[in-house]
């Protein structure tokens, strides 16, 4: 099997802003989500990394043609990703690239195209206790995992969450302050494969936690594409029949025909 290749894209603001999340990452969040990934997938991963400030954002066609899986994390610049690169980043996945969108990225701009809903939440920024429970154990994104793991300060995130119903929902969070969460949640988009992982506010170390990166491992390396048939977006005529069709019907052109 060739290394699946995967880009960790970023906004990468509040630490060149912030002195205390600069303490936290140093390098950027970006540095730390890919080592991450690498220290549990080694050399089945080629990484590289784009950030927001980068042209294009960092994300060309060329890069989305070499991209397997892709990780997001934004928060306060969402609205300044390009319409054409959310477009672009859209149809990838539909054809068949594999997302893991992080923390705050449920409201960027490639997470609601695919969900097509508001996918707002409750939040409050007060550092508490967040547990999270494994409510999927049979889940690949679930693998090494105990059955549940606790992240001492987070941000909390709390229902109603606006996103449609999850085709697997892996995990869930209870917080401190007694809201919950669906923390961990899997969809289907075309042939792409989507993953929503909640940790990661800013302010808090959660990407050096040893069962969050491993959950965003497990996530990567389960939304990798899968190669059973050529996918193309569209809806073909597809004239020629696979057997032979017996009837007289006479087709009306005139209906398939766009109307002005
Ligand atoms: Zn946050």
């Amino acid at each position: 099997m060739p290394p699946l290749r995967v880009t960790v894209w970023h906004e990468y603001r509040h630490e060149l802003k912030h002195e205390d999340v600069r303490k936290i990452y140093p390098e950027g969040m970006h540095v730390v989500i890919a080592a991450a990934i690498k220290e549990h997938l080694g050399d089945d991963v080629i990484i590289r990394t784009a950030t927001l400030d980068q042209p294009h954002h960092g994300i060309t066609a060329e890069i989305l043609e070499e991209t397997d899986v892709m990780t997001w994390w934004g928060h306060m610049a969402h609205a300044e990703v390009a319409e054409i690169v959310a477009d672009m980043v859209h149809r990838r996945v539909l054809e068949g690239m594999g997302i893991l969108f992080l923390h705050s990225a449920h409201y960027s701009k490639p997470f609601r195209k695919l969900m097509g809903t508001g996918c707002g939440l409750k939040w409050r920024d007060a550092g508490e206790l967040e547990r999270i429970y494994i409510v999927d154990p049979s889940h690949p994104i679930s693998d090494g995992l105990p059955a549940h793991f606790d992240i001492p300060h987070e941000e909390m995130y709390g229902e109603f969450f606006d996103i449609p119903t999850p085709d697997e929902l892996v995990m869930i969070s209870w917080f401190e302050g007694g809201n919950v969460f669906r923390s961990c949640c899997t969809w289907k988009r075309g042939k792409g494969k989507v993953a929503y992982f909640r940790p990661g506010h800013e302010v808090f170390p959660s990407y050096y936690h040893p069962e969050v990166r491993r959950v965003i491992a497990n996530a990567v390396r389960w939304a990798a594409p899968v190669t059973n048939f050529a996918f193309a977006l569209g809806a073909p005529n597809e004239t020629r029949s696979l057997s032979p069709i017996n009837t007289t019907y006479v087709i009306n052109e005139e209906l398939h025909k766009p109307t002005k």
